[in-house]
Order: structure tokens, then sequence, then C-alpha cells
């Protein structure tokens, strides 16, 4: 049981001290041991077996970390409630570092994404709140107890109970209900916060922690020149095609080579917001490949708040990789089409699926494609952005299905070239327009098998392992929405594939 020593003598405070800075430092210098490990296993992965390349489930970094937290929390802690209000505190500054470290786009650690590292980064801001706030909770019994309530208004105390706060509000606004309606409040709470953390715990903690200090500056001071110094205006062509939309942006401005699969992030200009230099960057997956054409391609599925209009400008930053690095070598590497591969996208999902079944197929890798959308009309977008042999599942407008074949004033508008025959971006190479004659082209040409109703996950996923009697390593990936994704991460896992999730929400 920890007891309060209201008035300890001078050799106590000193050995708390330094316990307390020492305990500090170990959880510092842990951290940066696991963000080594993840950097090495990253680099590593290719040559590692495929059971250690898998990522270590949540399930077990979560309680491991909280455990390991505990432990440097209470060790040698006298059983003083003062040792360990004291040491909570520093603890969770020496957090802070890691955490930012993890949030950081791109990610700083070769051959890693930052996506990947994003649940890391979640779920060690939900540790940083928890055990801040018990350090805050201890601290105001300790004064109401001693009868010095009058020290927490004190600056340099309150500066903690401001810090507190600001911690459960952001995690608050993390929340998934309120981060799915509110995108911009929860990110905006997060950037301004993680900028004001800097001086109030510089100016907190005692002793101070000048190192730190210096790393936050240093992560933030980085992102912040990555974010106001390295992205690109862009002019954006918009293109309505069914449900969707296919946003062009000009591939000149874009770096020779990206991974397929490779998002980027939109923001507004400083043209199109006053707070543009706050609002939230948007991740789009670049559905075409880098050696497409003159134009880079977006497929939208439009929102309620970032919207795409002709002639809008925007910040561009990336482009982001996604796909593990090792994902890429493995099939440099083999020399005979030896994975099989299922792709499931639901709606602007086959924005991803896209640029990865192209590439595989390039290499001869056996893919299957399946694709929900709830609009015939959105199967047009198969032809533009170069993907056939695609089973496509309509769920919603079904009587309009009927016939089973799109409407053909809408085909004839599409080019083979990926652009509108109508409504040509200025920027697009006009040569070589190849119009489709009629809709049962598209059917034929482009292998687009039609289904009606929903896609039934369990059973297109045991059918396509059915199909096939290769037996090295089975992928499942699948990008879209939440609940899609996880359904067919579920039945991957169970099916014993390898599961890629590409979820278009955070
Ligand atoms: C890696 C990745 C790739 C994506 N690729 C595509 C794509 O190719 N095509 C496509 O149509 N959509 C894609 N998305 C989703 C797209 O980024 C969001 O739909 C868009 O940002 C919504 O903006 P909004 O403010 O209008 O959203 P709202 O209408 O306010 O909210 C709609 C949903 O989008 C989420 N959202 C809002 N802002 C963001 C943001 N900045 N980052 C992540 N999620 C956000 C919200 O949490 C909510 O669930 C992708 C998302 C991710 C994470």
């Amino acid at each position: 049981m920890f007891s309060i020593d209201p008035s300890p003598p001078p050799e106590i405070k000193l050995l708390r001290r330094e316990l307390t800075t020492r305990y500090a430092n170990i959880t510092l210098v842990i951290s940066f041991i696991v963000l080594l490990f993840i950097g090495v296993r990253a680099f590593a992965a290719p040559y590692l077996p495929r059971f250690i390349r898998r990522p270590v489930s949540l399930m077990l970094v979560v309680p491991l970390t909280f455990g390991i937290l505990v432990l440097l929390s209470v060790l040698q802690t006298h059983d003083d409630y003062l040792f360990l209000t004291k040491r909570l505190g520093r603890i969770s500054a020496a957090i802070m570092p890691a955490l930012i470290f993890l949030s950081l786009k791109p990610c700083p650690i070769p051959r890693e994404s930052y996506l990947r590292l994003m649940p890391l980064h979640i779920w060690l801001g939900r540790v940083l709140v928890v055990i801040s706030t018990i350090h805050g909770g201890l601290y105001v019994i300790y004064f109401i107890i001693n009868g010095k309530q009058q020290k927490i208004i004190q600056l340099n105390n309150f500066a903690g109970v401001v810090l507190t706060v600001g911690f459960v509000l952001t995690l608050f606004v993390s929340f998934y209900i309120i981060r799915h309606r509110n995108h911009d409040l929860f990110y905006r709470t997060h950037l301004l916060f993680s900028w004001a953390c800097i001086p109030l715990i510089a100016y907190h903690a005692r002793p101070r922690v000048w190192t730190i200090i210096s790393l936050l500056m240093s992560f933030i001071g980085g992102q912040l020149i990555q974010r106001y110094g390295s992205g690109q205006e862009c002019r954006a062509q918009v293109h309505q095609i069914g449900n969707m939309q296919l946003v062009c942006l000009p591939r000149k401005q874009f770096p020779k080579y990206f991974e397929p699969g490779s998002h980027v992030r939109l923001s507004p200009s400083r043209t199109n917001s006053r707070f543009w230099f706050i609002s939230a960057s948007h991740p789009y997956t670049i559905a075409s490949l880098s050696t497409d054409d003159s134009t880079v391609q977006l497929v939208v599925k439009p929102t309620k708040r970032f919207k795409f209009e002709e002639d809008r400008e925007f910040i561009v930053h990336g482009p982001y990789p996604s796909l593990s690095y090792d994902f890429f070598v493995d099939m440099y590497k083999s020399k005979k089409p030896l994975r099989r591969t299922v792709i499931v996208a639901g709606g602007a999902g086959i924005s991803f699926a896209a640029p990865i079944a192209n590439t595989l197929r390039k290499m001869n890798e056996r893919v299957k494609i399946l694709w929900s959308v709830r609009s015939k009309s959105d199967a047009m977008l198969l032809k533009i952005i170069r993907l056939d042999d695609v089973e496509v599942f309509v769920s919603a407008d079904t009587d309009a299905l009927e016939d089973h074949f799109l409407p053909t004033m809408e085909l004839q508008e599409i080019s083979s070239n990926g652009m509108l025959g109508l409504d040509r971006p200025k920027f697009a190479n006009d040569g070589g327009f190849d119009v489709l004659e009629d809709t049962s082209d598209l059917l034929r040409k482009e292998r687009v098998n039609l289904h009606i109703g929903r896609m039934d996950v369990e059973t297109e996923l045991k059918n396509f392992k059915a199909s096939t009697n290769i037996d090295d390593g089975m992928w499942v990936i699948s990008c879209g929405g939440r609940h899609l994704v996880s359904e067919c991460s579920k039945w991957g896992h169970k099916l014993g594939a390898i599961v890629h999730e590409e979820i278009y929400d955070v």
C-alpha cells in the first residue's frame, strides 16, 4: 500500500528524483529500441520465414506494452505515493517522442508504411492518456489530502492540468463515432494539441526534460516542414462516372516511380480554404500505375465534406506506399506463378485493386478480382482504369440490371486511353481513341461478369481456394469500407491466407 509522507527528508527527495529520472530514461530507451526493432524487421522481412514476417498481433503488443509500463512505474517506488505519482508523469512524457514518431508521414523507417504503424500510434496514445490521467488524478488527491488545493492552480502545476485535459479530449475525439462524424474536429484537435504539448511539457516537468523536448521538437518540426514545405499544388480534372468520380492529376508532378497501391494525400490549397494550414489531408489511392499515361488517376466516392470539383486546386503530398515491401520482393523473386491472390474491393476500393492486380498479372500471377458496387454504371470505370477479368457484384439497383448491359451512350464516352471522350482534361494525350461500339463490348472485351446481389465473401473465398491447387501462399487483399474488409480478413485468416487490409477510413 502506498503511503504519503508530507515532509520527506532531503535524501528521500534526492532518491525520488534520481529514480524518477532513471525510470523515465529507461522508458525512453526501450521505446527507441522498439522503433529500432520495427526498422530492422522491416528491412529484414524479405529474408525471414513467412511466419515471422506476419505483423505482430495488437492483442499481444498492447498488453505487453501496458505491462512493461506498469512495471517501470511501480519498480523501486518504496511504497511511497509521491514516488509513484511523479514517476507516472515522467513516464508519460517519455512515451511522447515514440508516439509522435509513429504518426509521422511518410514513415521515417525505410520500407515501412505509416499506415501499418498507425494502430500502434493509436494504442500507445490510449495508454499514455491512462497513465497521465492517473498521474494528474493522484496529484489532485495528494493536494486535497494535504490541504494544498491552491497548488493545483499554481502556474506550472496548472500546465499539467491542461495537459491531462488535452490528452483526455484528444482521446475523446478519437472515438470512432466522433472521428467518423467529424474527421476535421478529430484531426485539428490532434494537430493543435501535439504542438501545444511541447511548451506545456517543457514548463510543467520538473526537473526539466530537455532530451524529450528536443526529440519532440525535431519530430514535430520535421512534420511541419513536410506539411507546409513539400506539398505540390495540383489542379484536378474531375469526371462523374456512375456514383463515383474519376479525378485526374497531372502525371508530370509525380515522381517517376511509385509502388502500385500507393496513395496520395490531398488537402485544400490556400485559395480554397481559410483554414488550409490546419485542414486534414485526405488519402486517395492512385488507381493508375507509375508507367501509365500523362495523368495520375484517382477513383473517388464523393463524401460529405471534401469535394472534388472541376479545376479545383489541391495541395498533394506523397505518393506513400501501402503494401509491405516484402509483398513486392516475393513477387519479383518468383520465376513462375506461385502465389494465388484474390482481391476483394468495395466501391472506390477498386482504386487499390486495379494497380495491384495489373502489376501481378503482368508477372503472370493468378489474380481474381471481386468488386462490390452499388450501381451497374460504376462498372464503366473498369475500362478507364484498364482493369479486366473482374467479377462485379451489384448490390443496390438490381431492377436496372435486368438486361445485364451497361448503357451504350455512356460507354461511348469512354476512350481506351482512360480519358472521357466528351470532356477530356487539357493535359491528356488526345491521340488514339478507341471508342467502344456497344455495351456488350465491355462485358466481352473486358471479361466482366456481372452478378446481381450482395457478394458472399465466405463462399467466394472458399471457391477461390478450392479452384486451384497451388499451395504456396494464398493472399487475400481487401480494400474499401471497414465492414467488407474485416469480413474478408476474417475468412482469409480462417483459410490460412496472408491477409492485407486497406481500409478507406481511419
Ligand atoms: C489509405 C486510404 C486510401 C483511401 N483511398 C480512397 C480512394 O481511392 N477513393 C476514395 O473515394 N476514398 C479513399 N479513401 C477514403 C477517403 O480518404 C475519405 O473518404 C475522405 O477523406 C473523406 O473525406 P470527407 O471529409 O469528405 O469525409 P466525411 O464525409 O466527413 O466522412 C466520411 C468518412 O471518411 C473518413 N475520413 C474523413 N476524412 C478522412 C481523412 N483525412 N483520412 C481518412 N479518413 C477520413 C471519416 O472518418 C468517415 O468515416 C482512402 C482512405 C485511406 C485511409
